[in-house]
This record gives C-alpha cells, structure tokens and sequence, in this order.
C-alpha cells in the first residue's frame, strides 16, 4: 500500500490509508485514545478503538507518546457536524485505526513543539531538528524555498545563468574581516572564504557571461548580530552593457513580482518605489536605511526604498580613507576629476535598497578599466606591489576588452526574515550560529586532534585563548 500524506485524507472518505508520521498529542478518553498525527503536510486525528485495531495495535497503543514516529492504516471517516474541527484542515475527517506501528519511539522532547516563542533559544539551536518540527519553522524554510525557486525562475525568464563560484579562495575587501583556512598542501599558505563572490562575477562578465546569478553563501568574521550570521546567503547578480538604472529597473521589478506572487497578503505602501540620495536622506532620516512604512504595526506593509548617490569613500575610526562600499564601485562621471584632489566629495555609481529600515543589497556600476582602478586603489593607500599581489588578476583581465557592467547583492536572509514578519535571520536559517558564532548542535567550533593540526601546519599558541 502506498502512503498517504494526511493532508490528502479529506476527500478520501470510506478509503483505507496507509499514514506515517510522528504523534504530535495522544489523549485517552477511557478505553479509546486520540492520536493527532503529524505528517509534513499537516495533522489530522487517528481514533484508536481496542476492538478494532487487533491484539498486537492494542498493546502498542499504551505504548504511544509525544513525538514517537509511527505508522497507521485506517478508514478515513467524516466527522459529524458537531465534531469538525475548523482549526485544523483535516478537521473534516478522522482516521479509524486498524493497524498501527511504532517505526521510533521518542525520549520526552526537551521543549513542546507546537508553541516555541517562549522557549529559550539556546536550546531551540541545540536540539534544532527537533525545533525544526515545529509549523513554524517549517512555514518558514518553506517561505524561504519559495523566495529563491521564485528567483531562480525569475532571472532564468531574464536570460541569465546561475554560475558557481568557489568558496577557497582569496581576500577580497568588502570591509569585513575574513575566514582563513589553512592548506596542507601548500604549507603556510591559506584561502579565505569570499565574503561575497564580487571579483568572480565581474570575472565572468569578462567572461562574456553577460548575465550572471548565483544563490552564493558568504562569510564574514565579524562580530554577532541578529540580522547576520557569520555565513549568509546572497542572490548575487551581474549584467553587462548596462547603466545603473538598467539595474534598479529588473530589481524592482523582481521584487514586485516576487511579492504578488509569493506573499500576495503583502502589500508595497509605494510603487515606483522611492528614491533618495545618501546625502537626503542622511540630512532627512538621520541615516542612510530610511524606514518609509506609513503604519509600522502593520505586519504586511512593505515599504521599499532606494538610496543612492553613496559616497566613494569614508573614513574609518582612525581617519584612514576607505571604500564605502567596496573598491570596485564606479565613481560618478562628473566626479572622477576630483578623484585625488577632493576624493570624500566623490559620489559612486552605487545603491542600496532598504526594506523596513533594514539595508537588503547593495550593489553598483563597476569600474571596467584597469587605469581607473589603479587610481582607486592608490587613494585607499594600497601600494603598487600590494595591489598587484592582491589584484593583479582583476587588474589584467580589464585589459583584455572587460565590458561595462554592474550588478548587486540581495540578502535573503533579511528578505525572507521580512517576509516571514520574524525579527531574527536565525528563525529562517535551517541550521544557523548563536550570536557569539557556535553551531550549538554540531557543537563547532572545535578542538581537532594534533594529527590534524600537523597536517594543517598549524601550532595553537598557549595563550590564544
Ligand atoms: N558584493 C557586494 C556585497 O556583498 C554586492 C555587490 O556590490 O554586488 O555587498
């Protein structure tokens, strides 16, 4: 017999099933019991009758708890008129167990499933595949599926092509500080994890790829928050032969789209949506991710935002110029004459889009000629040699016809935390990091064995810790 999934019983009525699944509550009301059984596709109640389930089922029955995984054959019956439950979306039908299984007991879970809220977070991340049972967290992974197959899709209509790149490989500034990892094959030499595939995509439209996508995990080593994980998830996008407007155009459509199509209850507060310049909305908003939302208790408003004009360069803490965003960013025409004599006043080509108030992707026109590149990196203080140790590889393939292009990075984690109304993106991670960077289930990071660090060449420093 093949299995049904509890969800399709309703209309079964009369037909025996074969279901599988884990009991979500038992309940005993004298001789008989009740069982709801959840399945991924829902829950639907399983009448367990002594006289009806034979000798083996009735002994098993005593048996049941809370999370045992089992297996059930049984009539569905309709419910009469006054026992339908409308809460749940079987509650039309119920199962008449004849034959029941246990494929796995189960200990005492250590929180109740149905209602985490309230639950200690800790915890949650500890016994995550236990947390991840719950309808809430499942509602949410299946949100976030929906995000990015409705992406990929998306951009595939667009003409473009998901390319992998790879996760070894070396620095790239994005002002973040980076995972090394060390190679046993070259001793003391190391990869760093990308914090973003930035130089491999301007690489591919080099390339002559035109159009590239990627749903790209990132890293960055920076210091816990409740929006970043040290790893996330970019939809990272490039195109040629386009100007900056080309770009926000086929965002902001994707975006439109994206939310009538995969969350419709939502609605934009405004389309087109509106645009602001770094130096407006400094002077308006006091910053530079203006929250537009008319109501901000309303749990389906979406307000959209561009921010544009960033400037070139900041300084840092200690006075040093830095890129505001990245080095790769394309100055302002009317700019670049002031490169070296005015550089803060220079404007970039580039943009964000604020969701909420939350910062989702930034991106820009990028500089496509090696020259000009050069005298960006000059200004940030990266001498000839280091650039040509670092960049070289960026600087030469420019020389080879490298076209115009831009491109941006969206978080999805931010995206999908909006949209699922969560206010943290480990809700909508399957496996996520506490704030202080540990996998509390895997229990990493970890001490390895000696051989391991031998073959990594690494020596632990007494005091490292
Ligand atoms: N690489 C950038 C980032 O991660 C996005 C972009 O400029 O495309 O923020």
């Amino acid at each position: 017999m093949t299995r049904t999934m509890v969800a399709a019983t309703v209309p079964l009525v009369g037909e025996t099933v074969l279901l599988k699944g884990w009991v979500q509550t038992r309940r005993d009301m004298g001789k008989i019991a009740f069982v709801d059984l959840r399945d991924r596709s829902g829950m639907v109640q399983v009448v367990l009758v002594p006289s009806e389930i034979g000798e083996a089922g009735k002994e098993l029955m005593k048996e049941l708890r809370t999370e045992y995984c089992i297996s059930v054959t049984g009539v569905v019956q309709a419910r009469s008129e006054k026992q339908i439950n409308t809460e749940i979306e079987t509650g039309t039908v119920e199962i008449l167990a004849k034959e029941l299984e246990i494929l796995n007991p189960s200990k005492t879970p250590p929180f109740e499933l149905d209602e985490t809220s309230g639950v200690n977070e800790e915890v949650r991340l500890k016994y995550r595949y236990l947390d991840l049972r719950s309808v809430r967290m499942l509602k949410n992974l299946m949100l976030r599926d929906a995000v990015v197959d409705f992406l990929r899709d998306f951009l595939h209509e667009e003409d473009f092509i998901e390319v992998e790149t790879p996760c070894l490989t070396k620095g790239t500034p994005e002002g973040s500080r980076e995972f090394l990892v060390p190679s046993r094959i070259h001793p003391g030499e190391f990869y760093v994890l990308p914090q973003s595939p930035q130089q491999f995509k301007q690489l591919l439209m080099v390339a002559g790829i035109e159009r590239y996508f990627q749903i790209a995990r990132s890293f960055r080593d920076e210091d816990g928050r409740a929006d970043r994980n040290p790893e996330f998830t970019q939809l990272d996008f490039e195109m040629s032969f386009v100007e900056q407007e080309d770009i926000l155009a086929l965002y902001e459509r994707m975006m439109i789209a994206l939310v009538q199509i995969v969350t419709p209850e939502k609605h934009i507060t405004q389309t087109p949506f509106p645009r602001v310049t770094f130096k407006e909305s400094m002077e308006k908003y006091g910053c530079d991710k203006p929250d537009m939302r008319k109501d901000k208790n309303d749990p389906d408003e979406l307000a959209f935002c561009w921010v544009v004009d960033f400037p070139m360069f900041e300084k840092d803490s200690e006075g040093n110029v830095q890129a505001a965003h990245h080095p790769f960013c394309m100055p302002n025409k009317e700019d670049v004459a002031r490169l070296e004599s005015d550089p803060m006043n220079v404007r970039a080509q580039s943009f964000d889009l604020v969701l909420n108030g939350i910062e989702l992707s930034s991106g820009s026109i990028r500089i496509h000629e090696r020259e000009l590149q050069n005298r960006i990196f000059a200004l940030l203080g990266i001498s000839p040699e280091d650039t040509q140790r670092r960049f070289g590889h960026m600087l030469e393939a420019f020389e080879y016809g490298a076209p115009p292009h831009g491109g941006c990075g969206v978080g999805i984690d931010r995206l999908v935390m909006i949209l699922a109304n969560e206010s943290s993106v480990r809700e909508i991670i399957a496996f996520p990091k506490t704030g202080d960077a540990r996998d509390l289930m895997m229990g990493a990071p970890s001490t390895v064995d000696q051989k391991n660090l031998d073959e990594a060449h690494i020596k632990i420093q007494a005091s490292s810790k």
